[in-house]
This record gives C-alpha cells, sequence and structure tokens, in this order.
C-alpha cells in the first residue's frame, strides 16, 4: 500500500513545559517523526515555553539530545535534524507571572493555525488559559491542549473544567487520552463501524463478557511519591479503560465527528452501573527480593493506594443488560500488555464429535506492547485423519498487506498532535465526559475510604491478587492470560 501523508497547514506551537519529561519524551520526538515523514510544514514554527534559562539555540541543543535519547530510529533515517531544529524557538515564561509574555505575544504569528500545548501540572492550566487572554496572545481559532490528570475528583475536574471555559469554547478545548491516539484504537472502530459483520453480534445475545486489562510489569519506582496521591482507580481506570469501554460499548454514531462519537460515548459512561464492594478488588505489590514493594517505593509504610485494580461493572442498557465488563489494570505484573478482548458465547450446540477443548470465538484487540486485533475461530485442523478441530488466530490489522505502513504508524501522541492542528476532536475527551467519568469514579474512592479498605498484597511478577481470580471464577470465566 502506498502511504498518503497529508501535511497540515503551517501552525505555531507553544509547548508550555516544554523542557519536561512529558516534552522531551513523547511530544518533540513526536513532532520530529511528523516532520521527517512530510507531514509537519516546513513553514511550523514549535517555541518551548519554560522558566528554565535558556534561549532558543540552548532549547535546540536539548531538544537534540532529547531526540538522540527518545526519538528511535527516525533519527538515523531520516537526516532532517538540522532542518527541524530550525524551526524551533524558545522563551523563558512564568506560568504564574509577567515574565515572558509579552515576549510570547511577539513570536506568534498572524494567519497560521495557533496551539498551545499545557504540558504542565494542571495546577497551572487555569494561570495559563487566563494569561493567553489577558495578554492577547490567543484568538478564537486559537486550540489548547491539555494532559491527564484532568482532575482528581468530580469537584476538582469541574473546578478545572469551568477555569478552562471562562476563557476557551469547548471547541477550543482538546484532552488528551494518548490511549485514543492507538492505531489500533481507531482501527476497532473502523472494524465494529466499516463492516456489517459485527453489529448484528455486537450485543448480549452473542456477548458473553468483555475483559479490559491493562497490565504494567514495572513498579512506581521515583514516581512513587507522586502515585501514592492517586492510585490504579484515579491514574488509569477513570481514563484510559473508561475510554476504551465507551469505544467498545457505544452505539454507532450517525457519522465519524467528534460529536456525533463523544455524545455516544457520554452515554456509556451514564449508564455505567455503581460497582458493589464484593465486585472489586485492590492490591499493592509486596517485595521482591532487594526490590522494594509498593508501600516503601511510595515511601509510605502505612499507605492504603493501589497499584492495582479489578472489578465488574454493568452496562444498564437493552444492548448490554446482563454482560459484565471486567476490568483490570496494575503495575508489577507477569507481563507489560495491554488488551480487550471481546470474548463470545460458547457454541449453542456442537454437531463434531471431536471438537476439542470447546472454545469462544474470542476478538482480542491489543494495544501494547504490540499493536493488534486477532479473532480466535475454530477452523479444521488440516491434512487427513477426520475431522479435527483447532481454533486458531485470525489476523485482522493485516500488517503483511499494509506493509511498511504498519510499521510506521505515527505514535499516539504525534497523530493526536496532528489531529489538534486539523482542528478534528474525535479522539479527545469533552468535559462532560470527563465529569460524568469522575461520577461514577467517586463513588467507588469513596466507599474504600469509608470502609478503610486494606489493598491485598499480591506478588510481584503474578497477574495480581488471588481476589481477582475469584472475582470472574464466581461467574465461571477466567482472566485471559496476561501475555506479552
Ligand atoms: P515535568 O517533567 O515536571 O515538567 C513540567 C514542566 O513545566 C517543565 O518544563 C517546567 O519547566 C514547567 N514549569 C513548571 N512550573 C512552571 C511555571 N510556573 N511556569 C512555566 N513553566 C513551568 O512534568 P511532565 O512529566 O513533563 O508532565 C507534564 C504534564 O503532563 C503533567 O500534567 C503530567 O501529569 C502530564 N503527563 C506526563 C506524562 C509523562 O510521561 N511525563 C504522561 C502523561 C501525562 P521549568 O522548570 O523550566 O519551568
Amino acid at each position: 500500500m502506498v502511504s498518503r501523508v497529508i501535511p497540515v497547514d503551517p501552525f505555531d506551537l507553544v509547548i508550555f513545559g516544554g523542557t519536561g519529561d512529558l516534552a522531551r519524551r513523547k511530544i518533540l520526538p513526536g513532532l520530529f517523526r511528523r516532520f521527517c515523514s512530510g507531514q509537519m510544514p516546513a513553514e511550523a514554527r514549535i517555541i518551548g515555553a519554560a522558566r528554565s534559562d535558556l534561549d532558543a539555540d540552548g532549547y535546540r541543543t536539548m531538544v537534540a539530545d532529547a531526540i538522540a535519547e527518545f526519538g528511535g530510529k527516525t533519527l538515523a533515517e531520516c537526516g532532517q535534524l538540522p532542518a527541524f531544529l530550525e524551526a524551533l524557538d524558545y522563551v523563558m515564561i512564568d506560568a504564574r507571572g509577567d515574565q515572558g509574555w509579552a515576549e510570547l505575544k511577539t513570536k506568534i504569528r498572524a494567519n497560521v493555525i495557533t496551539a498551545y500545548y499545557f504540558s504542565v501540572g494542571p495546577g497551572l492550566f487555569g494561570d495559563i488559559a487566563k494569561r493567553l487572554n489577558s495578554w492577547d496572545i490567543a484568538d478564537a481559532d486559537s486550540r489548547i491542549v491539555v494532559e491527564k490528570p484532568f482532575g482528581r475528583d468530580l469537584a476538582s475536574a469541574k473546578e478545572l473544567n469551568a477555569s478552562l471555559a471562562a476563557e476557551f469554547d469547548e471547541t477550543q478545548i482538546y484532552r488528551i487520552d494518548h490511549y485514543l491516539g492507538k492505531e489500533t484504537v481507531q482501527n476497532l472502530m473502523a472494524i465494529r463501524f466499516g463492516n456489517l459483520l459485527f453489529e448484528p453480534l455486537w450485543n448480549a445475545q452473542y456477548i458473553d463478557h468483555i475483559q479490559i486489562s491493562v497490565a504494567e510489569s514495572v513498579g512506581v519506582g521515583g514516581r512513587g511519591a507522586y502515585y501514592d496521591k492517586s492510585g490504579a482507580m484515579r491514574d488509569m481506570v477513570q481514563n484510559h479503560l473508561m475510554q476504551l469501554l465507551c469505544l467498545i460499548a457505544m452505539e454507532p454514531p450517525s457519522k465519524f465527528d467528534p460529536d456525533a462519537v463523544r455524545d455516544e460515548k457520554l452515554k456509556v459512561i451514564r449508564a455505567l452501573q455503581p460497582v458493589a464492594p464484593h465486585e472489586m478488588v485492590r492490591g499493592q505489590y509486596g517485595p521482591d527480593g532487594d526490590d522494594p514493594s509498593y508501600r516503601e517505593d511510595a515511601g509510605d509504610a502505612r499507605s492504603f493506594t493501589e497499584s492495582y485494580v479489578a472489578l465488574k461493572t454493568q452496562i444498564a442498557n437493552w444492548r448490554w443488560s446482563g454482560v459484565p465488563f471486567y476490568l483490570r489494570t496494575g503495575k508489577r505484573l507477569k507481563a507489560r500488555t495491554s488488551e480487550i478482548a471481546v470474548v463470545f458465547k460458547e457454541l449453542p450446540h456442537s454437531i463434531f464429535e471431536e471438537s476439542g477443548d470447546q472454545t469462544q470465538n474470542v476478538l482480542a484487540i491489543q494495544l501494547q506492547p504490540n499493536e493488534g486485533i486477532t479473532l480466535d475461530v475454530t477452523i479444521k485442523e488440516p491434512g487427513p485423519g477426520g475431522m479435527r478441530l483447532a481454533h486458531v488466530p485470525l489476523d485482522m490489522t493485516f500488517a503483511e498487506t499494509l506493509g511498511d505502513d504498519a510499521e510506521e504508524a505515527p505514535d499516539a501522541y504525534e497523530r493526536l498532535i496532528m489531529d489538534v492542528i486539523r482542528g478534528n476532536q474525535t479522539l479527545f475527551m469533552r468535559g462532560d465526559e470527563v465529569e460524568a467519568a469522575w461520577a461514577w469514579t467517586d463513588p467507588i474512592i469513596e466507599s474504600w475510604v469509608d470502609r478503610h479498605d486494606v489493598p491485598k498484597v499480591y506478588e510481584p511478577g503474578s497477574t495480581g491478587p488471588e481476589d481477582a481470580l475469584a472475582l470472574l471464577h464466581r461467574d465461571g470465566r477466567k482472566w485471559r492470560d496476561l501475555a506479552p
């Protein structure tokens, strides 16, 4: 297949927090890859903005180092680093003061798209939004991009939304959930809504249950003190797992348009049932030889924050009535893997005598480490010897058909940034979606606090606490293997 890269229009992108970890690891290497692919036009400008005492050349050196460290093989093959660095500029700015804003204003060009990426802690979102307007830097066509975490509960999310809404229209606000930028997540929508095949089966009559697993093999490490203030429910379930659940469960939107898609996602979140105490399990990883336990990593020997959570929820509507959605995520588990599995019901009757293990069809959407979609189907084992059945995964990503295009698919961040420039909000969370997600999450977290729930200790390198296995066993089901 021939690659089709359509350049975006010229833009000025200001990265507040342009010296930070996220900018160096993801945003800038991602932009460089878009530059190499020809999607970022030569007229585009990227302006780093932070308090660090740098000039434009100092910033270019910092970015070149970041690309060397995090840019992967693109750097070696592209040969366009000097041209990319030319597109960079830097402003020393204080988000909470007056320094740098007048200078930033002089650097923003008229007649190009302007986007402001808030790659800073959420405590600065309101300050930056306010100053962009009071210094008359942004206009009605400007876009702002905000990072997670978007609040730590419903009240703080509302506050953040209000501080942004006071300065910008919702159509200008791009709330990033990088899971939505993954190729496979978008492919999931193509498979669901671009084929007739699945829709008739996509309901409680044919689907037994759905599992969403996001497992990490590493612990919280140096981020322990920060992580301890959130935990797996706030850090992963409220945003990433919730977004994946929405895409699996939503009704077909009338068109592939930002609000049509987001309206349907919102309906799913609002139809989510509360989770009863016996339907959730929390855990903390224990020590592993010399490796510290969660509590040691968090620096709090009495921490009650979970590094693992598993739960069962249901969606109260006609399509999903009675279909359990099992969600789990955790750190220091057996493997680093993220998967959505749609497990279909068993055959009502098998006509084959030697059918082997009765398996169910499973549509498995793998998000990491390798992106891909497989459909487990039953076929005849090839060759003579009668009718023996085999169960094989059918590759639905067709990496071979797509060839290099599949391999060089953009990373989630760069894809989302290009969507910001194109003005396409489909893969970004709307304010009401985020609030609805917190409205579902808050009572769960509050119930843990009220009950003084103590997370179960689990063995590092395992699949999580034993109780999480029981969550499915009770229903006559089991978790899928956490295979990378
Ligand atoms: P970080 O490494 O601490 O960087 C923060 C940035 O903000 C730095 O560039 C810092 O630069 C700048 N900054 C801080 N105070 C400032 C002020 N008063 N005025 C202007 N600039 C200021 O944080 P990060 O890891 O990059 O994270 C940034 C955001 O992305 C956070 O909201 C985080 O939750 C989110 N996020 C990060 C990741 C990740 O992998 N890192 C993943 C998902 C979401 P100076 O010190 O030079 O001012």
